[in-house]
Order: structure tokens, then sequence, then C-alpha cells
């Protein structure tokens, strides 16, 4: 995949039903375009809500920085990732949900009905689901801005092919690290990856991939500590982090993949959150303010699956639905 793949779920936004003029009044606004977004919107329209999603500029979630998914049951030879958010997206569509393209910018659950505002709308909804994902989390080096774009990347399979004939490190020792580490392989001459530990806490089957690749080198205990390059990126320093000892390497590219930061951002002053960022969950799907829900990996730290979000965004819908069908009950 190249980073003009991850457009073609854009493309998809003239699909569907057309947006009627000023309605922004909506049973239920989903925040975030991900497997538990859509999933959360399949389920809310076809159990008959108005639903919104706001998907965010990029929609589709970290699935559309992936390659192939060979995890999500139903798909006998996998799917790539951006085809099966296309997918998702065209399921909801069918289904009734209005989808826009747009970033929240704020959110007030003060008062219902809730508000959740973009640069230029105000939407309603008499229930609120957050999904809006997480982030990849940063190493905190200088350089990793100023190489931003010119050698620094945090998706291989965006920008791998941009790095061709080159010595690469990645920083990571989880399953994203080793994915990203084994995807570059393609095009590099040579991976480094370089993790904290002495041990890798990706699943043993994408270890062995990777222990198995001749192209990838592996310095355990070690972290990136220095940037360096001209116009680009041209060296990485190392530190063995028990001997202190400093290594440089020629490289033309950094992937950082050391987990991520939830986007809740937006929500810090009104949604109980954890010392991570993390959604705090009451009961089920339900956060501390009644009628407002999260699924995904806004909440979970966990499993972070592309299936376990679609369950945690059905499970949402579910609770969403109880939640209306009862507020309905009680004002009548
Ligand atoms: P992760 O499992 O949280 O791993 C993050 C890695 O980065 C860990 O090895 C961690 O080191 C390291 N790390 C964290 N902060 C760091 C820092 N500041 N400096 C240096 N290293 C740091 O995250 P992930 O690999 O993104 O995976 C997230 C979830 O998605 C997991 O559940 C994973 O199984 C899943 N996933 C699945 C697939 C697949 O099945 N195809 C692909 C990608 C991801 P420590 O080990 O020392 O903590």
């Amino acid at each position: 995949m190249t980073a003009d793949d991850s457009t073609s779920v854009l493309e998809t936004k003239d699909e569907g039903p057309k947006i009627p003029d000023k309605e922004t009044k909506f049973d239920v606004v989903i925040i975030g375009a991900g497997p538990s977004g859509y999933t959360a919107g399949i389920y809310c329209s076809r159990a008959g809500y108005d639903t919104l999603i706001l998907s965010g500029i990029l929609p589709g979630g970290q699935l559309v920085n992936t390659t192939e998914v060979e995890n999500y049951p139903g798909f006998e030879n996998a799917i790539m990732g951006p085809d099966l958010m296309i997918d998702m997206r065209k399921q909801c569509q069918n289904m009734g949900t209005t989808i826009i393209d747009d970033e929240v910018v704020d959110v007030d659950f003060r008062r219902k009905p809730f508000k959740v505002l973009t640069g230029t709308e105000e939407y309603e909804g008499r229930a609120v689901i957050i999904a809006t994902g997480a982030n990849p989390r940063k190493l905190g080096l200088e350089g990793e801005q100023t190489f931003a774009g010119k050698g620094v990347s945090y998706c291989a399979t965006c920008d791998g092919p941009f790095f061709r004939n080159l010595e690469l490190v990645v920083s990571g020792g989880g399953d994203s690290a080793i994915e990203e580490a084994t995807f570059l392989t393609k095009f590099a001459t040579k991976v480094h990856l370089v993790h904290r530990r002495s041990e890798l806490r990706a699943s043993k089957v994408m270890q062995e991939r990777a222990f198995n690749n001749k192209k990838i080198d592996f310095h355990w205990d070690s972290a990136v500590i220095d940037i360096k390059g001209d116009q680009k990126m041209q060296q990485a320093v190392l530190k063995n982090l028990k001997t202190n000892e400093e290594t440089t390497l020629d490289v033309g590219g950094l992937f950082v993949a050391i987990g991520h930061v939830p986007n809740t951002k937006l929500f810090e002053n009104q949604i109980d959150l954890d010392d991570q960022g993390y959604v705090v969950l009451k009961n089920k799907t339900h956060t501390n303010i009644e009628g407002v829900f999260a699924a995904g990996d806004v909440h979970d730290r966990n499993y972070r699956q592309a299936v376990t979000a679609a369950g945690y965004g059905c499970m949402a819908a579910i609770d969403v639905d109880k939640y209306l069908t009862e507020s309905a009950n009680k004002q009548e």
C-alpha cells in the first residue's frame, strides 16, 4: 500500500445518502470512523435511529495504514486494511448512516441534546458514541519533528515504498514494530529493529517471521536517542541501555512503532479518563455521562484488534438503543 492508497477511503465520500441541507439533529452522533465507529453506525441505523458519523479527516482509523489483515473473520485469504474499511463504510451508508468527513473540534456533554462541533457546524445527538481510537506514540526526540516527512515515519505501509534500497531503523518491540520491520524488508537493504528490552512483546508467530528474515538485525536493550541529517535523515544514534554504549547507524529512515495514545483530548474535562488518557467505562459501554458511550481503542488498551473494536461498536450501539428506548419510555 502507498500513501496514495489510503486516500481511496476518502474517495468513497460521494456515495451513500446525501446529507439533507441543514440536518444537524440526529438520534445518535458517532465520533470516529474506525471499525468501532462504523460497526456502531451499522447497528444504530439498522435499529432505525437517525445516525451521523463524524469521521475526522482520514476516515478508516488505523486499518487504513495496514496492509493485509489476516485475522478479521470472514475473509478466507485475508483482506487489505483500506479495503476492509471502505467496505465497512459502504455497508454503513447502505444502512442509512450519514457520514461526514469532518473533524470534531469541541463537544458539550453538559446538557441534552449533546452538542458536537466541527469547525463550521454544530450537530446535536440524543446519544453520542466516542469511537475516536488512538494515534501513534512518539519517541519524544527533537529529530522526530525536524525530520518528519524527511525520513521519520509512523506508518511503514504508507511510506515504505519511498525508502527503497536504504537501510532503515524500526523502533519498538510489539506486533506493529515487527509487522512494519517485516514489511519494510521488501524495500530496504537492511532493517535495524531497536527494542528497549531483550525480548519482544510481539506475538510468537510474528516474532518467528522476523527472526527468520535475514534482512532484520535486532538491537536489544537499546533506544534511538538522536536523529541526524541535513535535508533528510542520514543517521540514527542508538544507545545500549545496559552498557550506555552509543552506536551511529547510517540509515535513510526511522519508523516509530511504539504503541498508541488514545484520542481523548477533546473530552478531557467532561469524560472520565484514566492516567493514560483512555476513556473509563462505568458500566458496559457507558461513560460517566448518561447517554455518552465509548467503543474501541479509545477505551481498550488490552485487545486493540479490529474485530474487538468492531465488537465494542456493536455493544455501544445496543447500549444506545436501550438508553434511547428507556429515555423515550420515561417521557411518555
Ligand atoms: P504495543 O503492543 O503496546 O507495543 C509497543 C512496543 O513499543 C512495546 O514493545 C514497547 O516496549 C515499546 N515502547 C513503548 N513506549 C516506548 C518508548 N517510549 N520507547 C521505546 N519503546 C517503547 O503496541 P503495538 O505494537 O502498536 O500493538 C498494539 C496492539 O495492536 C497489540 O494488541 C497488537 O497485538 C495489535 N496489533 C496486531 C497486529 C496483527 O495481528 N497483525 C499488528 C499490529 C498490532 P515494551 O515491550 O518494553 O513495553
